[in-house]
């Protein structure tokens, strides 16, 4: 039933994106534009996305589990015979870089100064052996599982041109990990958004974002003026969803404001308040999360 309603919404919200699905490739891949593919098993896993140029393919994040980067690699297969020459990392987090070995070599992973750093902060050795321990095709997929962490590093904004393509790279700082990377095609007016916002959850704010600064990044992304913006997680979409996290962050700070000038505590807030307007978002959980960052922003 869940499964129903998840695939309903993925549908309708393609159908709004003007997008189409690609069948060939299996559940999941979205054709955006000639050679821009994205993978969204669904609403919540990771998102990774692939782009053939005349002189190889450039990733975007080396997806979920290693089953998915398999099918990922597969599918890549399925629409060239080129090589993947450069992976670049919207963020440090392993549901995006862990399964860089499946790619890397002979791809070169990019993102920003920092991100190899965190990512050795964050590297869970437990990882592999919990994931192989799910089936035989995990086992499987996780064959050369290592850490790579990215060879290149850049700072604040880097330019690949690799065939006809242009991929501007810019740093969002604050916004939701160590590193965040956006990959902005001009040609194409197509963006790799990254985690910043998603598509109706709550994402799980670690306590280094700063709200204001995401406030930013949304004013900045909608800048460049995209037809399409690929998400962290989620199904592609439009800058409507900078949108409805721009609405809903504001709503939740002002609450929260509000509350701490009543004279509130942290945590009797996070009993307190509710934001009835966003019930049906996935991860209502993590809103006590979201509460605590809020509160540092309102608090400075
Ligand atoms: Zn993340």
């Amino acid at each position: 039933m869940r499964s129903t309603i998840v695939a309903v919404v993925l549908f309708s919200a393609m159908l709004f994106a003007g997008v189409s699905r690609a069948q060939d490739l299996g559940p999941g891949f979205t054709k955006v534009k000639d050679g821009i593919y994205t993978f969204a098993p669904d609403q919540t896993t990771t998102t990774c996305s692939f782009v053939v140029t005349q002189e190889g393919v450039v990733m975007i994040d080396s997806c979920n589990s290693p089953l998915d980067s398999r099918k990922m690699a597969a599918a890549i297969k399925k629409v060239t015979d080129k090589p993947v020459v450069f992976l670049i990392d919207t963020e440090t987090h392993n549901d995006h870089t862990a399964n860089h070995f499946v790619f890397s070599p002979p791809a070169l992973v990019i993102n920003h100064s920092g991100a190899g750093e965190a990512m050795k902060k964050d590297f869970n050795p437990k990882r592999a052996e919990t994931l192989a321990a799910q089936s035989p095709e995990m086992r499987d997929a996780l064959k050369g599982n290592r850490l790579i962490t990215p060879q290149i590093e850049y700072k604040d904004k880097m330019t690949l041109n690799l065939g006809e393509r242009t991929f501007e790279l810019f740093f969002l700082k604050n916004v939701h990990s160590e590193a965040d990377t956006i990959v902005w095609l001009p040609k194409e007016r197509v963006l790799f958004a990254g985690s910043a916002a998603n598509v109706r959850w709550f994402i799980s704010l670690r306590p280094t974002v700063v709200l204001p600064d995401v406030l930013a990044s949304y004013k900045f992304m909608k800048s460049l003026n995209p037809e399409f913006v690929v998400p962290g997680h989620g199904p592609v979409s439009t800058t409507k969803i900078f949108d409805e996290y721009e609405g809903y962050y504001t709503l939740l700070m002002k609450r929260v404001g509000d509350m701490a000038a009543q004279g509130k505590s942290l945590d009797e807030i996070k009993k307190e308040l509710k934001m009835p307007e966003y019930a049906d978002w996935v991860g209502q959980d993590r809103l006590p999360v979201n509460i605590e960052v809020a509160y540092k922003s309102v608090k400075k």
